[in-house]
């Protein structure tokens, strides 16, 4: 791990993320599982879902067979790791070398598993109105009873607005997903984050969060998991009418010092901030002022006492979901855009 002094790092505590999985698990009656999909939204795939499994986690899910098989890594033999993408040509070898479970998304797929894999457990993943993966009501009826007779592990699927309670796609999807599976024997599942919100009735056998154990909204309780340290690289004296950064967008308005930190919007703290947000000198709030560039920031820290060796940017006052409201996105964005440059460290 490097921990340079000239790098930004990314701090990852463990323990808020334990608790998170914890706080989200006791919403429901029912199991909790985890979503790590792109290197656990970009916080570390293995020391995440090793801290999970360790709480008790028992069934996991990522994107594609590839990311599977570092959380299989991670957690050993036993608990499930479910794959969305489903059994993709070219998969065969990942699901069968790291007990992959495939969440079967067509007909095709599924004639896919049986051929190259007959013994080998699969899930089954319907589209209940999103539109985007799963078999579609009429496709599933058909393939139904062949896929009941072979003991899927589960039939899921994924609902397209759930972080807003009173959309009523919610109980249509609800409507959809019970139409498409009353009845079957196999464990269901629909919710993720924002699902376990929304009440029992969305339950089923078991909730699979993602975001919300990582810090982020819609789990409005969550705590924050994440920190972020930026160096400063140098501060400098600025006097009355002088501007900062490209375009001159900001003009000091007092004699001013202006501290330069190292990260930019390659490091997922996107250009489009822009100002509104602050770095934190312990508890004392910075002003980011001046457009953000690629490798760098601007930051009036005048009303310090001293210069500071670094300045905090993601903690518990300034959020995931504040720095993505400035950014006009969400925080699952910031998250997974936040790239390789940053040291990344482990608070257990
Ligand atoms: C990403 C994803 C999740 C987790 O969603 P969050 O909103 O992060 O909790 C659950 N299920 C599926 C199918 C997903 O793609």
């Amino acid at each position: 791990m490097n921990s340079s002094m000239s790098t930004a790092r990314l701090t990852i505590n463990l323990q808020a993320l334990a608790s998170n999985w914890r706080a989200l698990d006791a919403k429901t009656g029912v199991e909790t599982g985890a979503v790590v999909k792109a290197d656990a939204y970009g916080l570390g795939a293995g020391p995440v879902s090793d801290t999970l499994a360790e709480e008790g986690v028992r069934k996991f899910f990522v994107a594609a067979a590839e990311e599977g098989a570092a959380v299989r890594e991670a957690v050993g033999p036993g608990p499930m790791i479910g794959i969305f993408s489903g059994h993709m040509e070219g998969d065969t070898d990942l699901l069968r070398a790291h007990d992959l479970t495939p969440l079967i998304n067509s007909a095709e797929q599924f004639q896919r598993h049986l051929q190259a894999l007959p013994d080998h457990a699969f899930g089954i993943q319907l589209d209940s109105g999103m539109n985007r993966l799963g078999l579609e009501p009429a496709d599933w009826a058909e393939l139904r009873p062949k896929a009941e007779a072979l003991n899927p592990v589960v039939v899921m699927s994924h609902l397209a607005c759930s972080d807003e309670p009173d959309h009523p796609m919610n109980q249509q999807q609800l409507k959809t997903f019970r139409e498409m599976t009353d009845g079957v024997t196999a464990p269901r599942s629909l919710a993720a984050t924002g699902g376990t919100f929304l009440g029992p009735e969305f339950h089923f056998d078991f909730c699979r969060p993602g975001i919300g154990l990582y810090g982020g909204l819609p789990f409005a309780g969550a705590k924050p998991v994440v920190t972020v340290d930026l160096p400063v690289i140098q501060v400098r004296q600025l006097d009355v009418g002088e501007t900062v950064g490209y375009g001159n967008s900001w003009v000091a308005r007092r004699p001013s010092r202006i501290a330069t930190v190292a990260a930019g919007y390659a490091d997922g703290l996107h250009r489009a901030i822009g100002g509104g947000i602050d770095t934190f000198a312990g508890n004392q709030p910075c002003p980011v002022v001046g457009r953000i560039s690629m490798d760098l920031i601007t930051v009036d820290v005048t009303d310090l006492p001293n210069d500071p060796e670094r300045l905090r940017i993601l903690n518990g006052h300034q959020t995931v979901d504040d720095l993505a409201e400035a950014a006009g996105t969400i925080g699952y964005e910031i998250l997974t855009s936040m790239g390789n440059r940053y040291s990344r460290g482990y608070v257990e």
